[in-house]
């Protein structure tokens, strides 16, 4: 065969394709074992026993492996930055859409055209740019402690800034994403001098410091340093798991007017993914009635695909009017959420 032109094209092809696959496989390969499927990368802030269930489904069913890192919203956010072209990542997934905006802000998604993510997941629930497109819904809601109050004593995010509940109040700390969002998008709702004059009260509500987590607050709740606060449903959901008799209850305020304020968890599609169309096939997937129900379940959230019911043991916690702002105001108004609660001495 040597000399045949036709033979040689092909070894010449084979050896390309053979070298394609050998940096195909290097650049993507994973921490431990290399995997010859077709592989997606994924950044994710989420915990690794929230997400590998559900990967773990996926690639059952596709043969499409995903591999990921886990880490904190803000380090991934500046190693997908830093690595730039270069970066394994195809798909990064976080918390909070106050995080998913600025990733957006940093020039780190790229805009998807999909119909399914447009129709699976409502409007107010991802950027208007399709950039980023939330999974699951919590809710950041009043606990209060059920030996001290009673439901028909609270109403408002708003009334929790009356002095009435001097003393009363707990709250974390105004470094948390959670609570920039929340105060953002009251800027949104209320505009700012009047979200100002609000929070304002509600630190000069304070029984303590703010807290550094949502947990540690509710235990000071069902201590009886304080009698309410401010949480994620999903902490309260893991409290009262583990103790059922605890002394805890959640309340869903602003039912009259805009709703409780709620947040996502949620990803996009890199803009230097190498596999956009596979990442973009496992978003949608991850919308779809099949894998909603299990994703908000693992973390005792909301799915948020409309068509998909909540757990049993989230329907238990009542129905509730949400916040229908766009939670892209919690990413564009985070700034002057910061702003103000410094002016207001919120630690
Ligand atoms: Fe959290």
């Amino acid at each position: 065969m040597k000399g045949n032109p036709i033979a040689g094209s092909v070894r010449a092809l084979v050896a390309l394709v053979s070298l394609f696959l050998l940096v195909a496989c290097g650049e993507n390969s994973p921490p431990s074992g290399a995997d010859a499927e077709p592989s997606i990368t994924v950044y994710s802030s989420r915990k690794e026993h929230l997400i590998k269930p559900l990967f773990d489904l996926y690639t059952a069913k596709t043969g499409v492996a995903i591999r990921y890192i886990t880490d904190s919203a803000g380090p991934l956010i500046a190693r997908l930055e830093a690595e730039g072209a270069s970066t394994p990542a195809d798909i990064l997934m976080t918390v909070d859409a106050g995080n998913l905006w600025q990733a957006a802000e940093q020039g780190l998604f790229r805009n998807l055209e999909s119909p399914t993510l447009s129709s699976n997941i409502p409007a107010h629930l991802r950027s208007e740019s399709n950039q980023w497109f939330g999974l699951s819904i919590r809710a950041r809601t009043i606990v209060y402690a059920t030996n001290k109050l009673s439901a028909d004593e609270l109403s408002t995010y708003e009334d929790l800034a009356d002095p009435k509940w001097q003393a009363r109040l707990c709250l974390r700390t105004s470094k948390k994403v959670y609570n920039q969002s929340l105060v953002a998008t009251m800027i949104s709702s209320l505009g700012e001098a009047q979200a100002e004059g609000i929070v304002a009260g509600w630190v000069a509500n304070l029984a303590t410091d703010p807290f550094s987590s949502d947990t540690t607050m509710m235990e000071a709740i069902a201590a009886g340093q304080c009698d309410l606060g401010i949480a994620n449903t999903y902490y309260f959901g893991r409290m009262k798991k583990a103790d059922p008799s605890l002394n805890l209850a959640l309340f869903w305020p602003n039912q009259s007017d805009r709703g409780v304020h709620i947040n996502i968890s949620g990803a996009g599609v890199t803009t230097h993914a190498k596999r956009p169309e596979a990442a973009q096939a496992l978003l949608e997937w991850l919308s779809s009635p099949e894998a909603q129900g299990q994703l908000a379940e693992l973390n005792q959230e909301f799915p948020a695909n409309p068509l998909v019911k909540a757990s049993e043991e989230i329907l238990a916690w009542g129905d509730f009017k949400a916040d229908k702002v766009n939670v892209e105001a919690a990413g564009r108004l985070q700034a002057a959420a910061v702003r103000l609660m410094d002016r207001v001495d919120y630690r």
